[in-house]
Formats: structure tokens, sequence, C-alpha cells
């Protein structure tokens, strides 16, 4: 098999650098998230490629949290668009965790399927190349296993690691990953390498059977209880891999400016207040309940798979301690409404 030395991980990366920007897991100060290899500060900020998530996933390499659309321009009572700021711009995901290629791909259902593309997405995606990083231990709050993904084999990754080490096997599975592959051969090594055995989950999560019986919890009382902590303040939204909703806007200055999303949450009054002053989820429980009819069972019943990779960040991060695997417990547990 191929073998990258972890003696010479850094002087691979300065290759792949040069041909792309190489988005990594880092520790900056007191955040952590994927950041671009040129941003990494010697001695100070530390790689994370041997932690199971950092605090942010790599959401924002494909959908950046802010994104400059069109320049627009008026004239007279049109407005015409003046520039359109789609990003071809090679780019490399160096080690993302299954959960977070999962997210990826649920991302590419949302913007590139179903008759409808999103051309900004698009541009941005089709320059990306993923190397994820398989799991073989898993951490408290990991259950991707149980949400449909392989964490030693993810779907989707253009090349797969293994951290054995001292060193990671290395697997190109797509043309895009030989491509990678070529630029740093004189890194790679052919050898044996025996990799780590796979240790079982902590969480014993059973979401078979969920979306189907959330069909018939709509109106169901257990959402009164499970949301009353909620703050709807969005951070479960906001470090989830998998949450791509968004509000366009509007900059001017006169007659000149610029169209531009950003990332939003669901969690939100505002978002779905309607332009004459209605909300169909005007309070904080319909809110609660819609993220995660969305994530459990909406999103599996278009495009088949559930919109939860079980990356377990929205349990750490929930400052009221709301756990998705106990909601999923409870799900499985609840009486139906007559
Ligand atoms: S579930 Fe937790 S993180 Fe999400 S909006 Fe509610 S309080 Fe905030
Ligand atoms: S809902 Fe929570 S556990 Fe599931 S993918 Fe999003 S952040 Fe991870």
């Amino acid at each position: 098999m191929k073998v990258l030395s972890k003696s010479k991980l850094e002087t691979a990366l300065n290759k792949l650098n040069q041909s792309a920007e190489v988005f990594l897991p880092m520790q900056k100060d007191k955040e952590s998230g994927f950041y671009s290899w040129k941003l990494f500060n010697q001695g100070q900020d530390e790689l994370m490629l041997n932690a199971l998530n950092v605090y942010l996933p790599p959401k924002n390499v494909v959908l950046p949290q802010t994104e400059r659309m069109y320049s627009i321009k008026q004239e007279g009572q049109e407005i015409k668009i003046d520039k359109t700021f789609e990003d071809s711009s090679p780019r490399v995901i160096f080690g993302a965790r299954p959960c977070d290629l999962k997210a990826i791909l649920c991302m590419d259902d949302v913007f590139l399927t179903r008759g409808y593309e999103d051309s900004f997405y698009k541009c941005r995606r089709e320059a990306i190349t993923i190397v994820a990083n398989a799991c073989f231990q898993p951490g408290p709050a990991c259950f991707c296993a149980a949400m449909e993904i392989n964490p030693l084999e993810p779907a989707g990754a253009d090349v797969i690691i293994c951290d054995a080490g001292e060193a990671y096997s290395w697997e190109a599975k797509t043309p895009k990953g030989e491509a990678l592959t070529a630029q740093i051969t004189e890194y790679l090594e052919e050898k044996s390498l025996s990799l780590p055995a796979a240790k079982p989950f902590v969480q014993d999560v059973k979401y078979e059977g969920v979306a189907e019986k959330l069909k018939g919890m709509f109106n169901n009382h257990i959402w009164e209880r499970l949301g009353e902590s909620c703050h709807n303040c969005g951070i479960c939204t906001y470090v989830c891999p998998s949450c791509y909703c968004f509000d366009i806007q509007v900059k001017m200055w006169g007659d000149e400016g610029y169209r531009f999303r950003c990332w939003d949450s669901c969690m939100y009054e505002e978002y779905s207040r309607e332009a004459g002053g209605g909300n169909p989820r005007g309070s904080g429980i319909e809110r609660f309940r819609n993220r995660f009819l969305h994530k459990l069972e909406f999103f599996k019943e278009r495009y088949g798979t559930p919109l939860c990779t079980g990356c377990g960040r929205c349990i750490v991060a929930c400052p009221a301690g709301i756990n998705i695997v106990k909601i999923i417990d409870e799900i499985k547990e609840a009486e139906l409404d007559a």
C-alpha cells in the first residue's frame, strides 16, 4: 500500500499548497476548525489531524459563512448584474472525518440534484478534492455508524488516509484523488503497514425506524418537553457539518452594490417570518421540532439518508444540554398520538 510518513507530511502539504489552497483541522488560539495551510503559524498553531472532531467542520470550504454572489448596478428602475463571483479556485480538504465528508455529500444532494443546481456551490465543489481521515476510535459523542456511515471506508472520498502511528496509509479512490496522489508521489512510499483495529462506539444509537415513526409525531406532546430548555441560540446549526440554510442580503452604496449570502439558522424567529408578518414557526418549540424533523425525517424522505451524520458536535456545544442521541431514544420510546 501507499504510505505517507508523518515526517514528510508538512513537506507534502507545502507541495499540494503550490497548486491548491489546502484546508486542515487546526487549533488556532482558542478556536479549532479547518483553516488554510497558508495561515498555519508554526510554533503557535497546532495541526489536529489526530483529533476526532475539531469544533467547526469543513463546511465553510464548500459553503462559505459569507459568500459574495453578484455585484449589481441600479440603472433607473432596473437592477443589472454587473459581475458574478463564482469561485472555481482549486482547494483540498485534508483530513475530513467520515461524518464531515458525509455532510458534504448531503449538501451535494441539496445543491446539485433533483433538477436544481446552485452554480456557486457547483463551481466551488467541482474544484475541491477531499482527503478523508478514516476513524478507528470513535469519540464519546460519536455515532456516525448509526447514521449510515462507514467510518473506515467512507463513501465519497477522493483519497482515504488512515493514521497508523508513524505514518498514514494513503489510498486514492477517484481520478481527483489519483491526480492529488501524483502531485506528492515523491513523498509516498510503497510498503505494508499494519492498521489499528476498530474500537467499538460508546454511543448506542438505533436510528432504524425513526424517520418512519416521526411521520406520525408532528403534533406529539414530547416536543414541548424536549424543547422547553432550548434557547434557540442557533449554536447547534452553526457547528453542524450538514446544516446548509442561508439567507441572501444586499449591500448598496448609492447605485452600486452586491448580493451576498450568509449562513442562517432555522432556530431563529426571523428565519421563517414571512413578508406579511406571519410566521409558520413562530414559537421556539415549533422551530426546535422542525430542526429534528428535518434532520431525522424530512431529509431521509427526500434524499434517502438522514441529515444528521453523527458527528456529536451539537451534543458538545449546546448550552442547554440538548442531546440528539437522547432525542432519538425518546422518539423510539414515545407513544404515538391516538
Ligand atoms: S438545541 Fe441547544 S444549541 Fe441548538 S438552538 Fe437549542 S439551545 Fe441552542
Ligand atoms: S445534528 Fe448534531 S450530531 Fe448530527 S451532524 Fe449535526 S452537529 Fe453532528
